[in-house]
Protein backbone atom coordinates (compact mmCIF):
# COMPACT_ATOMS: atom_id res chain seq x y z
CA UNK A 1 0.00 0.00 0.00
CA UNK A 2 1.69 3.43 -0.98
CA UNK A 3 -0.21 5.49 1.99
CA UNK A 4 -0.88 3.52 4.55
CA UNK A 5 -2.53 6.03 6.86
CA UNK A 6 -5.00 6.78 4.65
CA UNK A 7 -7.36 4.12 5.71
CA UNK A 8 -7.34 5.86 9.30
CA UNK A 9 -6.95 9.70 8.70
CA UNK A 10 -10.03 9.78 6.50
CA UNK A 11 -12.20 13.07 8.16
CA UNK A 12 -15.10 11.23 7.09
CA UNK A 13 -14.20 11.09 3.95
CA UNK A 14 -16.24 8.88 1.60
CA UNK A 15 -12.65 7.89 -0.38
CA UNK A 16 -11.56 6.90 2.79
CA UNK A 17 -14.50 5.12 3.84
CA UNK A 18 -14.80 2.90 0.84
CA UNK A 19 -11.07 2.24 1.12
CA UNK A 20 -11.74 1.13 4.41
CA UNK A 21 -14.45 -1.32 3.77
CA UNK A 22 -12.67 -2.57 0.71
CA UNK A 23 -14.05 -3.43 -2.59
CA UNK A 24 -12.77 -6.94 -3.57
CA UNK A 25 -16.33 -7.64 -5.73
CA UNK A 26 -15.49 -4.10 -8.04
CA UNK A 27 -18.47 -2.09 -6.78
CA UNK A 28 -18.24 1.02 -5.11
CA UNK A 29 -21.02 2.42 -2.98
CA UNK A 30 -23.66 3.94 -5.33
CA UNK A 31 -22.19 7.12 -4.43
CA UNK A 32 -18.92 6.71 -5.69
CA UNK A 33 -19.59 4.20 -8.51
CA UNK A 34 -21.09 6.52 -11.38
CA UNK A 35 -18.01 8.84 -10.94
CA UNK A 36 -15.83 6.42 -10.80
CA UNK A 37 -17.35 5.32 -13.83
CA UNK A 38 -17.24 8.55 -15.55
CA UNK A 39 -13.67 8.45 -14.86
CA UNK A 40 -12.87 4.89 -16.08
CA UNK A 41 -14.11 6.35 -19.38
CA UNK A 42 -11.76 8.84 -19.00
CA UNK A 43 -8.86 6.98 -17.92
CA UNK A 44 -9.36 4.47 -20.62
CA UNK A 45 -10.55 6.39 -23.43
CA UNK A 46 -6.84 6.47 -25.34
CA UNK A 47 -6.08 2.98 -25.09
CA UNK A 48 -9.30 2.19 -26.41
CA UNK A 49 -9.39 4.29 -29.33
CA UNK A 50 -5.78 2.94 -30.28
CA UNK A 51 -7.04 -0.66 -29.43
CA UNK A 52 -10.43 -0.05 -31.54
CA UNK A 53 -8.31 1.21 -34.64
CA UNK A 54 -6.14 -1.75 -34.40
CA UNK A 55 -8.94 -4.32 -34.95
CA UNK A 56 -10.56 -2.02 -37.69
CA UNK A 57 -6.76 -2.35 -39.27
CA UNK A 58 -6.41 -5.70 -38.61
CA UNK A 59 -9.93 -6.74 -39.95
CA UNK A 60 -9.33 -4.97 -43.72
CA UNK A 61 -5.94 -6.50 -43.69
CA UNK A 62 -7.75 -9.87 -43.62
CA UNK A 63 -10.64 -8.68 -45.86
CA UNK A 64 -7.91 -7.82 -48.41
CA UNK A 65 -5.54 -11.01 -47.75
CA UNK A 66 -8.68 -13.15 -48.69
CA UNK A 67 -9.88 -10.91 -51.50
CA UNK A 68 -6.55 -11.20 -53.28
CA UNK A 69 -5.91 -15.12 -52.72
CA UNK A 70 -9.06 -17.03 -52.68
CA UNK A 71 -10.94 -17.97 -55.79
CA UNK A 72 -14.06 -16.48 -56.26
CA UNK A 73 -17.01 -18.18 -54.01
CA UNK A 74 -14.68 -20.08 -51.92
CA UNK A 75 -14.08 -19.51 -48.19
CA UNK A 76 -12.36 -16.82 -47.89
CA UNK A 77 -15.63 -15.36 -50.08
CA UNK A 78 -17.91 -16.59 -47.37
CA UNK A 79 -15.42 -15.03 -44.92
CA UNK A 80 -15.51 -11.52 -46.04
CA UNK A 81 -19.09 -11.34 -46.45
CA UNK A 82 -19.20 -11.81 -42.70
CA UNK A 83 -16.50 -9.27 -42.14
CA UNK A 84 -18.33 -6.62 -44.52
CA UNK A 85 -21.91 -7.24 -42.89
CA UNK A 86 -21.36 -7.82 -39.61
CA UNK A 87 -17.89 -7.33 -38.40
CA UNK A 88 -17.13 -3.33 -40.31
CA UNK A 89 -20.76 -1.92 -39.06
CA UNK A 90 -19.79 -3.27 -36.09
CA UNK A 91 -16.30 -1.24 -35.55
CA UNK A 92 -18.45 1.29 -37.20
CA UNK A 93 -20.65 1.55 -34.46
CA UNK A 94 -17.86 1.08 -31.64
CA UNK A 95 -16.05 4.43 -33.27
CA UNK A 96 -19.28 6.42 -32.98
CA UNK A 97 -20.01 5.56 -29.47
CA UNK A 98 -16.33 6.40 -29.19
CA UNK A 99 -16.84 9.81 -30.64
CA UNK A 100 -20.37 10.56 -29.82
CA UNK A 101 -21.26 11.94 -26.33
CA UNK A 102 -24.81 10.73 -26.22
CA UNK A 103 -23.40 7.41 -27.07
CA UNK A 104 -20.37 7.28 -24.88
CA UNK A 105 -22.10 7.71 -21.50
CA UNK A 106 -23.51 4.25 -22.81
CA UNK A 107 -20.39 2.59 -23.78
CA UNK A 108 -20.08 -0.40 -21.10
CA UNK A 109 -22.92 -1.43 -22.24
CA UNK A 110 -22.83 -1.01 -25.74
CA UNK A 111 -19.18 -2.43 -26.01
CA UNK A 112 -20.27 -5.35 -24.39
CA UNK A 113 -22.65 -6.56 -26.40
CA UNK A 114 -21.04 -5.27 -29.48
CA UNK A 115 -17.79 -7.25 -28.35
CA UNK A 116 -19.70 -10.58 -27.87
CA UNK A 117 -22.23 -9.97 -31.32
CA UNK A 118 -18.17 -9.57 -33.05
CA UNK A 119 -16.88 -12.50 -30.95
CA UNK A 120 -19.33 -14.44 -32.58
CA UNK A 121 -19.53 -13.63 -36.04
CA UNK A 122 -15.44 -14.14 -35.75
CA UNK A 123 -16.19 -17.86 -33.80
CA UNK A 124 -18.38 -18.77 -36.94
CA UNK A 125 -15.35 -17.82 -39.40
CA UNK A 126 -13.17 -19.87 -37.18
CA UNK A 127 -15.22 -22.74 -36.87
CA UNK A 128 -16.42 -23.01 -40.38
CA UNK A 129 -12.64 -22.26 -41.70
CA UNK A 130 -11.72 -25.57 -38.99
CA UNK A 131 -14.23 -27.90 -39.88
CA UNK A 132 -12.90 -27.67 -43.79
CA UNK A 133 -9.22 -28.34 -41.96
CA UNK A 134 -8.00 -24.39 -41.68
CA UNK A 135 -7.86 -24.37 -38.23
CA UNK A 136 -5.62 -21.55 -38.19
CA UNK A 137 -7.97 -19.05 -37.10
CA UNK A 138 -8.52 -20.14 -34.20
CA UNK A 139 -6.03 -18.03 -32.57
CA UNK A 140 -7.99 -14.97 -33.62
CA UNK A 141 -10.68 -16.15 -31.21
CA UNK A 142 -8.14 -16.73 -28.86
CA UNK A 143 -6.48 -13.45 -29.09
CA UNK A 144 -10.15 -11.29 -29.46
CA UNK A 145 -10.92 -13.61 -26.12
CA UNK A 146 -7.58 -11.48 -24.82
CA UNK A 147 -8.73 -8.40 -26.31
CA UNK A 148 -12.21 -8.20 -25.23
CA UNK A 149 -10.57 -8.22 -21.53
CA UNK A 150 -7.76 -6.56 -22.01
CA UNK A 151 -7.91 -3.79 -24.37
CA UNK A 152 -11.39 -3.08 -24.79
CA UNK A 153 -11.62 -0.96 -21.46
CA UNK A 154 -14.85 -2.89 -19.99
CA UNK A 155 -15.36 -3.29 -16.90
CA UNK A 156 -14.57 -6.83 -15.31
CA UNK A 157 -17.95 -8.07 -15.02
CA UNK A 158 -19.16 -6.96 -18.48
CA UNK A 159 -15.66 -8.51 -19.94
CA UNK A 160 -16.00 -11.63 -18.41
CA UNK A 161 -19.50 -11.96 -19.86
CA UNK A 162 -18.61 -11.25 -23.53
CA UNK A 163 -15.58 -13.46 -23.57
CA UNK A 164 -17.03 -16.22 -21.57
CA UNK A 165 -19.96 -15.91 -24.11
CA UNK A 166 -17.82 -15.75 -27.10
CA UNK A 167 -15.80 -19.23 -25.65
CA UNK A 168 -19.30 -21.16 -24.88
CA UNK A 169 -20.16 -20.08 -28.30
CA UNK A 170 -17.03 -20.95 -29.98
CA UNK A 171 -17.54 -24.50 -28.37
CA UNK A 172 -20.78 -24.74 -29.12
CA UNK A 173 -20.52 -23.82 -33.02
CA UNK A 174 -17.82 -26.44 -33.11
CA UNK A 175 -19.60 -28.90 -31.64
CA UNK A 176 -22.62 -28.55 -33.87
CA UNK A 177 -20.71 -27.97 -37.24
CA UNK A 178 -18.38 -31.09 -36.57
CA UNK A 179 -15.08 -29.84 -35.63
CA UNK A 180 -13.38 -33.55 -34.84
CA UNK A 181 -13.25 -34.39 -31.19
CA UNK A 182 -9.62 -34.24 -30.50
CA UNK A 183 -9.36 -31.28 -31.82
CA UNK A 184 -12.62 -29.19 -30.24
CA UNK A 185 -11.42 -31.21 -27.07
CA UNK A 186 -7.95 -28.96 -27.30
CA UNK A 187 -9.49 -25.77 -28.51
CA UNK A 188 -12.24 -25.74 -25.30
CA UNK A 189 -9.19 -26.12 -23.10
CA UNK A 190 -7.36 -23.13 -24.67
CA UNK A 191 -10.33 -20.60 -24.84
CA UNK A 192 -11.24 -21.44 -21.67
CA UNK A 193 -8.03 -20.86 -20.48
CA UNK A 194 -7.81 -18.12 -22.33
CA UNK A 195 -11.16 -16.73 -20.72
CA UNK A 196 -9.45 -17.51 -17.18
CA UNK A 197 -5.91 -15.64 -17.77
CA UNK A 198 -7.80 -12.34 -19.50
CA UNK A 199 -10.34 -12.20 -16.53
CA UNK A 200 -7.77 -12.66 -13.92
CA UNK A 201 -6.11 -9.96 -15.81
CA UNK A 202 -9.16 -7.35 -16.41
CA UNK A 203 -9.43 -8.14 -12.57
CA UNK A 204 -6.19 -7.15 -11.20
CA UNK A 205 -6.29 -4.28 -13.17
CA UNK A 206 -9.48 -2.69 -12.24
CA UNK A 207 -8.68 -3.19 -8.79
CA UNK A 208 -5.89 -1.13 -9.58
CA UNK A 209 -7.51 1.48 -10.99
CA UNK A 210 -10.18 1.62 -8.62
CA UNK A 211 -7.54 1.99 -5.64
CA UNK A 212 -5.90 4.61 -7.71
CA UNK A 213 -9.28 6.04 -8.22
CA UNK A 214 -9.85 6.23 -4.47
CA UNK A 215 -6.23 7.05 -3.05
CA UNK A 216 -5.96 10.42 -5.44
CA UNK A 217 -9.57 11.39 -4.60
CA UNK A 218 -8.69 10.87 -1.32
CA UNK A 219 -5.58 13.07 -1.59
CA UNK A 220 -6.98 16.10 -3.39
CA UNK A 221 -9.16 15.96 -0.45
CA UNK A 222 -6.97 15.89 2.32
CA UNK A 223 -5.09 18.49 0.61
CA UNK A 224 -7.93 20.94 0.53
CA UNK A 225 -8.89 20.33 4.17
CA UNK A 226 -7.55 21.40 7.66
CA UNK A 227 -6.42 18.28 9.70
CA UNK A 228 -7.89 19.61 12.70
CA UNK A 229 -11.12 20.66 12.16
CA UNK A 230 -11.97 19.26 8.74
CA UNK A 231 -12.85 22.75 7.30
CA UNK A 232 -11.54 23.63 4.41
CA UNK A 233 -7.81 25.29 4.49
CA UNK A 234 -6.40 28.32 3.75
CA UNK A 235 -5.45 27.41 0.30
CA UNK A 236 -8.53 26.37 -0.84
CA UNK A 237 -10.03 29.29 0.24
CA UNK A 238 -8.17 31.46 -1.16
CA UNK A 239 -8.91 29.39 -4.52
CA UNK A 240 -12.43 29.59 -4.68
CA UNK A 241 -12.40 32.94 -2.94
CA UNK A 242 -11.42 34.44 -6.14
CA UNK A 243 -13.62 31.88 -8.50
CA UNK A 244 -16.41 33.78 -6.47
CA UNK A 245 -14.72 36.81 -6.67
CA UNK A 246 -14.93 37.14 -10.51
CA UNK A 247 -18.28 35.90 -10.70
CA UNK A 248 -19.64 38.21 -8.37
CA UNK A 249 -17.70 40.84 -10.59
CA UNK A 250 -19.31 39.55 -13.69
CA UNK A 251 -22.97 39.36 -11.96
CA UNK A 252 -22.87 42.64 -10.28
CA UNK A 253 -23.72 40.65 -6.84
CA UNK A 254 -22.70 41.62 -3.38
CA UNK A 255 -20.31 39.32 -1.30
CA UNK A 256 -20.64 38.80 2.02
CA UNK A 257 -17.19 38.12 4.24
CA UNK A 258 -17.51 37.37 8.20
CA UNK A 259 -14.07 36.84 9.59
CA UNK A 260 -14.51 34.75 13.17
CA UNK A 261 -12.06 35.48 15.23
CA UNK A 262 -12.26 33.47 19.12
CA UNK A 263 -11.25 35.42 22.36
CA UNK A 264 -8.73 35.29 24.44
CA UNK A 265 -7.78 32.40 23.13
CA UNK A 266 -4.24 31.53 24.00
CA UNK A 267 -5.16 32.55 27.94
CA UNK A 268 -7.80 29.36 27.12
CA UNK A 269 -4.72 27.22 25.82
CA UNK A 270 -2.74 28.67 28.98
CA UNK A 271 -5.56 27.69 31.39
CA UNK A 272 -7.14 24.42 30.00
CA UNK A 273 -4.25 22.76 27.64
CA UNK A 274 -3.45 22.57 24.15
CA UNK A 275 -5.53 19.82 23.92
CA UNK A 276 -8.94 21.51 25.56
CA UNK A 277 -8.06 24.54 23.27
CA UNK A 278 -7.90 21.64 20.09
CA UNK A 279 -11.60 20.41 21.10
CA UNK A 280 -12.72 24.30 21.71
CA UNK A 281 -11.65 24.94 17.78
CA UNK A 282 -13.54 21.59 16.41
CA UNK A 283 -16.68 22.90 18.21
CA UNK A 284 -16.30 26.09 16.98
CA UNK A 285 -15.54 25.08 13.25
CA UNK A 286 -18.85 22.63 13.64
CA UNK A 287 -20.88 25.26 14.38
CA UNK A 288 -19.65 27.88 11.96
CA UNK A 289 -19.72 25.18 9.07
CA UNK A 290 -23.29 24.29 9.98
CA UNK A 291 -24.18 27.78 8.82
CA UNK A 292 -22.65 27.17 5.30
CA UNK A 293 -25.58 25.65 3.93
CA UNK A 294 -26.02 26.65 0.05
CA UNK A 295 -23.85 25.19 -2.46
CA UNK A 296 -21.31 28.33 -2.86
CA UNK A 297 -20.96 29.01 0.42
CA UNK A 298 -17.78 28.59 1.66
CA UNK A 299 -16.41 27.84 5.34
CA UNK A 300 -12.82 27.41 6.04
CA UNK A 301 -9.80 27.78 8.77
CA UNK A 302 -8.53 31.36 7.97
CA UNK A 303 -5.11 30.92 10.61
CA UNK A 304 -5.03 29.37 14.22
CA UNK A 305 -8.55 30.55 15.90
CA UNK A 306 -9.82 32.20 13.01
CA UNK A 307 -12.11 30.99 10.78
CA UNK A 308 -13.94 32.87 7.81
CA UNK A 309 -17.80 32.44 5.99
CA UNK A 310 -18.24 33.87 2.63
CA UNK A 311 -21.50 33.78 0.77
CA UNK A 312 -22.50 35.19 -2.16
CA UNK A 313 -25.26 37.33 -2.97
CA UNK A 314 -27.36 36.43 0.57
CA UNK A 315 -30.47 37.09 0.98
CA UNK A 316 -30.54 40.62 2.55
CA UNK A 317 -32.41 39.55 5.73
CA UNK A 318 -30.43 36.37 6.32
CA UNK A 319 -26.90 38.35 6.03
CA UNK A 320 -27.79 41.11 8.42
CA UNK A 321 -28.98 38.42 11.03
CA UNK A 322 -26.34 35.51 10.03
CA UNK A 323 -23.29 36.81 12.21
CA UNK A 324 -25.16 37.69 15.45
CA UNK A 325 -26.58 34.36 14.96
CA UNK A 326 -23.18 32.99 14.69
CA UNK A 327 -21.65 34.89 17.76
CA UNK A 328 -24.43 33.58 19.85
CA UNK A 329 -24.28 29.95 18.63
CA UNK A 330 -20.35 29.90 19.92
CA UNK A 331 -21.76 31.37 23.19
CA UNK A 332 -24.42 28.82 23.53
CA UNK A 333 -21.86 26.04 22.78
CA UNK A 334 -21.15 26.87 26.31
CA UNK A 335 -17.09 26.21 26.44
CA UNK A 336 -16.16 27.01 30.28
CA UNK A 337 -13.41 30.33 29.83
CA UNK A 338 -12.46 31.37 33.09
CA UNK A 339 -9.98 33.70 31.97
CA UNK A 340 -11.80 35.52 29.72
CA UNK A 341 -12.89 39.05 30.54
CA UNK A 342 -15.80 39.08 28.75
CA UNK A 343 -17.80 36.41 29.49
CA UNK A 344 -17.16 33.00 31.58
CA UNK A 345 -17.24 30.77 28.35
CA UNK A 346 -15.47 31.01 24.57
CA UNK A 347 -16.64 33.88 22.92
CA UNK A 348 -15.74 35.16 19.40
CA UNK A 349 -15.62 38.41 17.93
CA UNK A 350 -16.82 38.68 13.82
CA UNK A 351 -15.95 41.28 11.27
CA UNK A 352 -18.54 41.60 8.51
CA UNK A 353 -17.71 43.25 5.18
CA UNK A 354 -20.56 43.36 2.44
CA UNK A 355 -18.74 44.36 -0.91
CA UNK A 356 -20.09 44.49 -4.41
CA UNK A 357 -17.20 43.89 -6.66
CA UNK A 358 -16.41 46.46 -9.27
CA UNK A 359 -13.83 49.48 -10.08
CA UNK A 360 -11.58 50.15 -7.41
CA UNK A 361 -12.80 47.37 -4.75
CA UNK A 362 -10.18 44.46 -5.10
CA UNK A 363 -10.18 40.90 -3.49
CA UNK A 364 -7.92 41.79 -1.04
CA UNK A 365 -9.73 45.87 -0.06
CA UNK A 366 -12.65 43.19 0.92
CA UNK A 367 -10.91 40.74 3.24
CA UNK A 368 -8.99 44.39 5.00
CA UNK A 369 -12.37 45.61 5.17
CA UNK A 370 -13.74 42.53 6.97
CA UNK A 371 -9.99 42.08 9.00
CA UNK A 372 -10.77 45.91 9.99
CA UNK A 373 -14.44 44.91 11.15
CA UNK A 374 -13.16 42.24 13.37
CA UNK A 375 -9.98 44.97 14.54
CA UNK A 376 -12.76 47.18 15.58
CA UNK A 377 -14.88 44.57 17.49
CA UNK A 378 -11.85 43.12 19.42
CA UNK A 379 -10.90 46.89 20.66
CA UNK A 380 -14.82 47.81 21.11
CA UNK A 381 -14.50 44.79 23.90
CA UNK A 382 -14.74 41.63 22.23
CA UNK A 383 -17.88 39.65 21.93
CA UNK A 384 -19.39 41.22 19.23
CA UNK A 385 -20.17 41.76 15.66
CA UNK A 386 -18.75 44.63 13.40
CA UNK A 387 -20.31 45.33 10.04
CA UNK A 388 -19.07 46.70 7.12
CA UNK A 389 -20.44 47.62 4.04
CA UNK A 390 -19.82 49.26 0.63
CA UNK A 391 -21.71 49.01 -2.97
CA UNK A 392 -19.95 52.24 -3.97
CA UNK A 393 -16.39 52.11 -5.93
CA UNK A 394 -14.52 54.24 -3.11
CA UNK A 395 -11.43 52.67 -2.04
CA UNK A 396 -10.92 50.58 0.98
CA UNK A 397 -8.28 52.93 1.97
CA UNK A 398 -10.55 56.38 2.28
CA UNK A 399 -12.94 54.11 3.63
CA UNK A 400 -10.90 52.65 6.89
CA UNK A 401 -9.65 57.10 6.77
CA UNK A 402 -12.70 57.72 7.33
CA UNK A 403 -13.29 55.68 10.30
CA UNK A 404 -10.15 56.88 11.08
CA UNK A 405 -8.97 53.14 12.41
CA UNK A 406 -5.56 51.17 11.13
CA UNK A 407 -5.94 47.57 10.25
CA UNK A 408 -4.58 45.02 12.31
CA UNK A 409 -2.63 43.71 9.74
CA UNK A 410 -1.03 47.71 9.52
CA UNK A 411 -1.14 47.26 13.35
CA UNK A 412 0.79 44.37 13.32
CA UNK A 413 4.15 45.29 10.99
P1 LIG B 1 -7.82 37.97 20.92
O1 LIG B 1 -9.02 38.00 21.81
O2 LIG B 1 -7.25 39.34 20.72
O3 LIG B 1 -8.09 37.28 19.64
O4 LIG B 1 -6.70 37.15 21.71
P2 LIG B 1 -6.21 35.70 21.42
O5 LIG B 1 -5.46 35.19 22.59
O6 LIG B 1 -7.34 34.86 20.95
O7 LIG B 1 -5.26 35.92 20.17
P3 LIG B 1 -3.74 35.61 19.94
O8 LIG B 1 -3.50 35.89 18.49
O9 LIG B 1 -2.89 36.36 20.93
O10 LIG B 1 -3.58 34.09 20.24
C1 LIG B 1 -4.12 33.09 19.44
C2 LIG B 1 -3.85 31.78 20.08
O11 LIG B 1 -4.46 30.71 19.34
C3 LIG B 1 -2.39 31.45 20.16
C4 LIG B 1 -2.30 30.01 19.81
O12 LIG B 1 -1.73 29.27 20.88
C5 LIG B 1 -3.73 29.55 19.64
N1 LIG B 1 -3.84 28.60 18.56
C6 LIG B 1 -3.65 28.80 17.23
N2 LIG B 1 -3.83 27.65 16.56
C7 LIG B 1 -4.13 26.70 17.45
C8 LIG B 1 -4.40 25.29 17.37
O13 LIG B 1 -4.43 24.69 16.31
N3 LIG B 1 -4.70 24.63 18.53
C9 LIG B 1 -4.70 25.26 19.72
N4 LIG B 1 -4.99 24.57 20.81
N5 LIG B 1 -4.41 26.57 19.84
C10 LIG B 1 -4.14 27.28 18.74
MG1 LIG C 1 -8.27 35.38 19.09
MG1 LIG D 1 -6.42 35.55 15.92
Amino acid sequence: MIFPSLESDTNGSPFGRQLRDGFTTLRFDPSLEKDFRDYYLEFSRARVQVAVGAVLVLVLVLVGFDYVITSEGGEGDRHNVVRLAFLLPMLGMGILTLFHPDLRSHQQTLFGFGATAFGCASSYIAVTAGVTGATHLFGAVVLLVMFINLFLGLLFHTALMASGTVALVYIAMGALFGLPGEVLFYQTMIVIAAVAIGGVGVYTFEYAVRRGYLESRLLSELAQRDGLTGLYNRRLFDDQMSRMWRQARRECSPVQIILIDIDYFKVFNDLYGHQAGDDCLRKVAETLNAAAKRPLDLCARYGGEEFVLVLSDPPRDYAETLPERLRRQVAALGVPHEGSPVANVVTVSVGVAMVTPGEGRSLAGAVQMADEALYQAKEEGRNRVIFRESFSSITTGSFRAGRGKRSRASDAA
